[in-house]
Parts: C-alpha cells; structure tokens; sequence
C-alpha cells in the first residue's frame, strides 16, 4: 500500500507497559467560541505507538499541541507523566524536556549550527555542562546517521536531514514520550523514507511515540493503535488491522476511501 516502508521491524521490541504515560479525560478546548476538541478521552501507556489520523482541521495538531501545553485546554484533565497540565502549572519546562515534539516544518534554529540547535535547550534548560550537551548531540547526530552535518547551518541540509535534527535535538532533552505532527508532510518522496527509518527505530527501542500522520503504511507497521478524529472528536480507535479491514463508522471508511 505504502512504498515507503520496506523496513523489517522488529516488534518484539516495542513492548508496552501497563505504566500510563499520558491519560486525557473529558478534555474540551475552544479557540475564542470555536470549539475545537470536544470531550476526547485517551490514555497512553509507555511504550505505545498511535498513530493520529483524520482529515484537516479536525483537531489532530491541537490534540497533540495541548500535550505538551503548547495550547491550553479548557475542561477536562490532561496528565503527562503524572505531571497535571493545570492552570497553575509551575514546570512547564518539566513537561516540555519531558514530552519531544516534531513539527512539520522542522523549526530548527537558521542562525545555530545544527550541533548549536541540538545543545541550546540541554545547556540551557537542562544546565547540562556544555562538553556533554556536545558529546550527547554527537551521539544522537549519529544515530540520526548525519553526524558530519553537526557543523552545517540548517540552510545547507536537505528537508529529510532538518528533519532528522529535529529528531536528534528533540532526543537530546532525553523525553519519554515524543510527538510528531505531520513529520514527513513537507518532504520530497524521496526524503520520506530516511524520516520514518528514523521513527521506526525509535519505535523499536521502546520510545512512546503519537504520530499525527497520513502514513498509512507506518501505521500498519509500527502503531499499535490507531486514532482517528473527525470534528475535533474521537470517532474511533482500533489496532492497525481492525481498523484499516474493518472501519467502525461511516465517516472512517470516507476517509479512508480518500487516502488509500
Ligand atoms: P488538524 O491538525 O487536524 O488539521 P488543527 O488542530 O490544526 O487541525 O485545527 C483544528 C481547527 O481549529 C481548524 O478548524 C483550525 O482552523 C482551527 N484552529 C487551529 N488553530 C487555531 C488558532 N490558533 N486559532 C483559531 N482557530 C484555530
Ligand atoms: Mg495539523
């Protein structure tokens, strides 16, 4: 279905626990009167993979934007490892070392060297001694598989490369949980792939990950769930199988008739 993926995967890896990582309950947001998410209800545990899918403007980005508090809700509960995302929220640097987001369009730092963007937070949210900031940015620059960029300006990567920093800066904050929204969306075919070889072998070394995604073939390879929105709700949530062969609702097998 997909080309993207020819990855072997190792799924014996990817264990989940019965720890919960993030639990959502009854949480309702509104931009202004608009409201934008409507009584969703999700719990995570460590080591899953869900994969986010539904048509523009349902929510996905929000959803996920809320769990890192870059958006606040407004009702409802919002835990992220055990931390509470409340108004009188005091570590919100807590949540965001903790919590890894990637964005479609990279958002890296056009001024710092890519090793630069990849030591900023940890020297300077983290106070880590900048020698280890380095030689941590050096470690996930390799496995990331573009070390000899570390000097480069993100002007003078390829999309796929940015976007494989983006990872690489995200993991040196050390997170349990990573979001992506869209991570492969602004990339040339070509470059999909080495983003989502990327993704995988996170997947496969445990990390609990949420990808707002049109990949489908990475969701059936890699999620153990998926979760589909429409209108700012959650209209379903199956394993990969059940919910691609054996769509509960109407408006997922539209949107399924539309993508694949
Ligand atoms: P998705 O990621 O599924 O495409 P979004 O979460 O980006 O959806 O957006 C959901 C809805 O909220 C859309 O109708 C969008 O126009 C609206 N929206 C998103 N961000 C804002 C904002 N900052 N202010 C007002 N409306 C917004
Ligand atoms: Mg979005």
């Amino acid at each position: 279905m997909e080309p993207h993926i020819e990855t072997v995967i190792d799924r014996n890896r990817m264990m989940v626990s019965d720890e919960i990582a993030i639990r959502i309950e009854n949480m309702n947001k509104w931009y202004g009167n608009y409201h934008v998410l409507r009584d969703i209800n999700l719990t995570v545990r460590r080591g899953e993979r869900i994969v986010i899918a539904g048509p523009s403007g349902s929510g996905k980005s929000t959803m996920i934007r809320c769990i890192n508090r870059l958006e606040e809700h407004q009702a409802g509960r919002i835990v992220v490892d055990g931390i509470e995302l409340s108004s009188d929220l005091k570590d919100i640097d807590k949540v965001r070392s903790e919590v890894g987001m990637v964005f479609q369009h990279f958002n890296l730092f056009p001024h710092l060297t890519i090793l630069e963007n990849c030591t900023l937070a940890p020297i300077w949210v983290r106070e880590i001694p900048s020698k280890d900031a380095i030689d941590a940015a050096m470690h996930f620059l390799e496995k990331v598989k573009i070390p000899e960029q570390a000097h480069k300006y993100p002007g003078q990567l390829s999309g796929g490369q940015q976007q494989r920093v983006a990872i690489a800066r995200s993991l040196c904050m050390k997170p349990k949980i990573m979001l992506f929204d869209e991570p492969t969306s602004a990339l040339d075919p070509e470059m999909i792939k080495e983003v989502l070889d990327t993704m995988i072998e996170l997947a496969e070394e445990g990390m609990t990950m949420l990808c707002v995604t049109h990949e489908m073939g990475f969701a059936q390879a890699v999620a153990n769930r998926v979760v589909f929105m429409d209108q700012g709700q959650i209209v379903e949530e199956n394993n990969p199988h059940d919910f691609f062969t054996n769509p509960q609702s109407e408006r997922t097998r539209l949107f399924l008739s539309q993508i694949l």
